[in-house]
């Protein structure tokens, strides 16, 4: 085309197409529900806009914030248009082509493993996946900003993008146009398409409409010309029917006859009830996973861990859907001081406003998934407006709670957790086989996060301490809790005690636990990085402070011979105090926690442990 500008594609978007166009993945329905998922996304965006300013919905049909299918068979043409926000030409250069996001790379790179092309819409790529069934796809777009362009690309390393001349003008939106290959001819099957659709929109809050055919019956007169009866679609006129007029035409008696006849009409394929509307009762565990499966673009096959519907009554109103998904994001600790929040989306009155809205959740809460629905907030403000709601904070509190809820139901549940403890009121229930060992499971996918709240959240410090779970020198390769720790606390013994370092084995064979050990006590074993930071912030629960062993002021059972001891290495001690007091030495002293090693250097009350001066150092390289 005369006006028609090329780009070549980023290097790693070019990798990826590659990826998709060579890839045997036989699942390749998936690139309807990312289109549909595309076009909701569109809708939603301008039905954002418009609340504070109506005029950018246009008028009469570019109001209706809808998607429309349409199958050309003789073009082998699959064509989806949304009357959403649409792209400027910019837009359109950016978002399809020529910047990677972040997860590009990610999903090229996990595709060369063992990568499932279902999780591509997580990586937010999803667009790419037009090319399992396209060799060639056109994006014509029109955003309220800018003229109606053309994008288009034969996926061959580059992409073109023109003013648009020669189409029909759409309003405002996009449409995808999708040639397909000859392998995919399947998707201009009405029925096949009909089905996908129902399964890919099902929490899609949009109506979808189908250029559907339609047979109807139809009394013409006997003796017309019937050529002009399937005026829509001549090519859809069987020869069957011309058959039935020759005959027709024989009996010259009746005056009308019936004819089937094919007209099309758009087809509505969705229902858009949103199902965190619906009472929690009637709702099936099939439906709550499926709707998570949507919400969090996470199509495996694995149900959510758990999940928490609810509604929240008084000053502030709101219904809430949260999940905790089965497995943990690719990159939830890689970059958890640049995420973002939260990964709820925020409705108000069932209006889609954001799924980036920071104020909802705390950051170490932004593994969970859901969704939160507000009555009380106000519809027609800016979204800064929106961020400084008073209502905000309690929505926030009243979130944290229940996800917290949510959690300890997960150890509550799991009879793995509770058979050495006495808790009442669990049965052997028919899912108390699902829930065993979901805790383990939820703590090996979000257990830093627990830590990291721990650390951050004040406020629900000892909520979240009781969700903590570790090895300790006694428990045998097991994880245990901190209540459980102080249900088997030795008589007389008043703090608990923990050691931090690099990893259970170095910790194991410590000097410090020797003595400890010997004299059967009980020593939490923390080796992951972030638990040294964990315990400057957790220095005590349900009334028991903690005690580092590696620390000063260790104070194990007395022992009568202490004094006799310190009296004997007197002169040694002063000795040793003269040659090793300095900056860096604080005392020298002698000790009851050791048994085998004769000496041992440890950190004085306030001071950092060894660990941490090692994660410091390590951080500062
Ligand atoms: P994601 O949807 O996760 O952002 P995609 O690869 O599916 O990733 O889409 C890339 C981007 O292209 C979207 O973020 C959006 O900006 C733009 N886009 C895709 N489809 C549409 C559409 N129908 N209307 C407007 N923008 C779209
Ligand atoms: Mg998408």
């Amino acid at each position: 085309r005369a006006n028609a500008e090329r780009f070549e594609f980023q290097a790693e978007v070019s990798r990826l197409m590659d990826i998709i166009i060579n890839s045997l993945y036989s699942n390749k329905d998936i690139f309807l529900r990312e289109l549909i998922s595309n076009a909701s996304d569109a809708l939603d965006k301008i039905r954002f806009l418009s609340l504070t300013d109506k005029e950018v919905l246009g008028e009469g049909d570019d109001a209706k914030l809808e998607m429309q299918i349409k199958l050309d068979k003789e073009k082998k043409i699959l064509s989806i248009r949304d009357r959403g926000i649409g792209m400027t030409k910019e837009d359109l250069i950016k978002n399809l082509g020529t910047i990677a996001k972040s997860g590009t790379s990610a999903f090229v790179e996990k595709m060369q493993t063992s990568g499932d092309l279902n999780l591509i819409g997580q990586f937010g790529v999803g667009f790419y996946s037009v090319y399992l069934v396209a060799d060639y796809v056109e994006v014509i777009s029109k955003h309220n900003d800018d003229k109606q362009h053309v994008w288009e690309s034969k996926a061959d390393g580059a992409f073109a993008i023109s003013e648009d001349e020669w189409n029909e003008p759409l309003g405002r939106g996009t449409e995808i146009r999708l040639h397909l290959r000859d392998e995919a001819q399947e998707y201009l099957d009405e029925y096949k398409l009909k089905e996908l659709v129902k399964r890919y929109s099902e929490f899609i809050n949009f109506p979808i409409h189908l250029w559907a055919s339609k047979e109807v019956d139809e009394e013409v007169p006997a003796d017309e010309d019937e050529s002009s009866v399937d005026e829509e679609t001549p090519e859809n006129k069987s020869s069957e029917e011309e058959e039935d007029t020759d005959k027709d035409e024989d009996e010259k008696k009746s005056k009308t006859k019936t004819v089937k006849k094919t007209t099309y009409e758009w087809e509505l394929l969705n229902d858009v009830k949103a199902i965190w509307l619906r009472n929690p009762k009637k709702v099936t565990d099939e439906e709550y996973t499926k709707f998570y499966h949507s919400l969090a673009k996470d199509f495996g096959d694995e149900r959510p861990l758990t999940w928490s519907h609810f509604t929240a009554e008084g000053d502030v109103e709101f219904k809430a859907v949260l999940f905790v998904p089965p497995k943990a994001p690719h990159d939830l600790y890689e970059s958890y001081y640049k995420s973002k929040n939260s990964n709820l989306k925020l409705y108000v009155r069932r209006v889609f406003i954001s799924d980036e809205f920071d104020e909802l959740l705390p950051k170490y809460l932004n593994f969970l998934r859901g969704l939160v629905d507000s009555d009380t907030l106000p519809l027609n403000v800016s979204r800064e407006m929106l961020q400084q709601h008073s209502s905000l904070k309690t929505i926030k509190k009243k979130l944290i709670r229940k996800a917290l809820d949510m959690i300890r139901k997960i150890a509550d549940e799991d009879p793995d957790e509770s058979s050495d403890k006495d808790k009442k009121g669990i049965e052997e229930s028919n899912d108390s086989r699902d829930k065993k060992g979901q805790y383990m499971k939820f703590w090996n996918e979000f257990g830093r996060s627990i830590k990291l709240g721990i650390i951050e959240d004040a406020t629900n410090r000892n909520r979240l301490a009781k969700l903590l779970r570790f090895e300790t020198n006694k428990s045998d390769g097991k994880l245990t809790s901190l209540d459980q720790y102080i249900s088997r606390m030795k008589s007389g013994q008043k703090d608990i005690f923990y050691i931090t370092g690099t990893s259970k084995e170095q910790l194991e064979k410590s000097p410090f636990l020797e003595r400890l050990t010997k004299k059967n006590y009980e020593v939490i074993l923390f080796a992951d990085p972030v638990d040294e930071y964990l315990m400057q912030y957790l220095t005590d629960y349900e009334d028991k402070k903690f005690q580092n062993v590696s620390k000063e002021g260790l104070k194990i059972g007395k022992d009568s011979k202490d004094k006799a001891l310190k009296e004997s290495f007197k002169e040694l001690t002063k000795w040793w105090k003269g040659a090793l007091v300095s900056e860096n030495v604080d005392d020298v002293k002698i000790s009851n926690r050791l048994s085998g090693s004769p000496c041992v250097v440890v950190t004085s009350k306030y001071g950092w442990s060894a660990n941490m001066e090692r994660i410091m150092q390590s951080q500062t390289l």
